[in-house]
């Protein structure tokens, strides 16, 4: 077995813990006599998994207990759809920050049911290359939520911050950096994410939300979107993406385990550090995000010439460092240095980058 470094924004790399225990537990799982991937979700051996994941995520992320926390599926993308669907009535408007391709989209769909909604800030005609400043002001007061993006995948900027929206509440979407380090729950209305960046395999999508604010579903929306109707059937309206809750709750007891999101943002800035500090002490490769905007999970940076870049990836690749081409809205190179990656993973990369730069001289 050969297993490289892989940088991928996601689907990306799981723990090697994780992987171990769940091809142990493949094809017998206690002794149930069945692989989880067979088990009814209904059952008294798969009951324990959903409660436990739940369980342990509140731990680990001090999710307060008036916040429900949904498994569901559709990715973030649906969520795009669903969070002005299950808010919306609330007042009728709501307010957007853009800050990249995700946060666009979400805009996008909330415009496209027709309803008042009003981007407040972007940082678009700097080609994203660092987050919104917003403020209170900037916030319709009578806007039934702002949406941000908290990390933005494609371009490596997160908001050092959490935006402070007064009484609107704040939904963001921390599809790539949830569980990277410690957040404030109590300060979102809505946290959503997509599980294949940072937290299992793709086909699970997480939602934690206040409970005050189930209450404003339009009543004409699809059932499988409403949020309440997840809340109150335990995220069991239909079958749950069971297998793949059952990886989550695995990675959720991994971070358990080694002391929790304290110890992850350790871990995590370790890493990021190491990259930007040499991205910092050469002028070879450019880190084009401004440096108060810098994404601790998704790393960007270009030599300022495409075929350079298309080398490197390249390269990089037939090494076993995998999935470094940016995105190919962007182009560039895009290191994604979730929890799952080693610190050695980082070394790696940073030992190929000094090599390539020395063999390969801009003209
Ligand atoms: C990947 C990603 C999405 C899209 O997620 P899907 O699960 O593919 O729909 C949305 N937002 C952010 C921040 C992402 O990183």
């Amino acid at each position: 077995m050969n297993r490289v470094y892989n940088f991928s924004a996601g689907p990306s790399m799981l723990p090697m813990p994780v992987l171990q225990r769940a091809a142990d537990e493949l094809l017998c799982y206690g002794e149930s006599g069945m692989s989880v991937m067979e088990m009814s979700h209904r059952s008294a051996d798969y009951e324990p998994i959903i409660a436990d994941a739940e369980a342990m995520l509140r731990r680990l992320m001090n999710i307060p207990d008036n916040y429900k926390v949904l498994f569901l599926q559709g990715g973030a993308s649906t969520q795009f759809a669903a969070v002005p669907l299950n808010l919306i009535g609330r007042t009728g408007k709501a307010d957007y920050a853009v800050s990249g391709q995700f946060s666009g989209k979400a805009f996008k769909e909330a415009q496209k049911m027709g309803y008042d909604v009003k981007c407040i800030a972007t940082t678009k005609d700097d080609n994203f290359d660092h987050v919104p400043v917003i403020t209170k002001d900037m916030i319709r007061p009578d806007a039934a939520y702002l949406h941000i993006c908290f990390n933005n995948t494609i371009y490596g900027t997160k908001y050092p911050y959490i935006p402070d929206a007064g009484d609107v509440p704040l939904v963001a979407d921390l599809s790539s950096c949830i569980i990277s380090e410690p957040v404030d729950v109590s300060r979102f209305g809505v946290i959503y994410a997509g599980a294949q960046k940072n937290m299992a395999p793709a086909g699970l999508t997480l939602v934690i939300v206040r409970e005050d604010l189930l209450d404003y579903a339009d009543p004409k929306m699809p059932t499988m979107l409403e949020w309440k109707t997840m809340a109150d059937n335990g995220s069991m309206y239909n079958t749950p993406p069971c297998y793949t809750i059952y990886m989550a709750k695995l990675v959720y007891e991994w971070i358990l385990s080694l002391g929790g999101l304290d110890v992850m943002k350790q871990m995590n800035e370790r890493k990021a550090n190491l990259l930007y500090d040499y991205l910092d002490s050469q002028d070879y490769y450019i880190a084009p995000v401004k440096k108060e905007s810098r994404s601790m999970m998704n790393v960007t940076f270009v030599t300022g010439d495409a075929e350079l870049d298309k080398k490197f990836a390249k390269e990089a690749a037939a090494v076993g460092l995998k999935n470094l081409k940016g995105h190919r809205s962007v182009g560039g190179m895009r290191a994604s240095i979730y929890n799952a990656m080693p610190y050695e993973g980082v070394e790696a990369l940073v030992a190929f980058m000094k090599d390539f730069a020395a063999n390969n001289p801009k003209a």
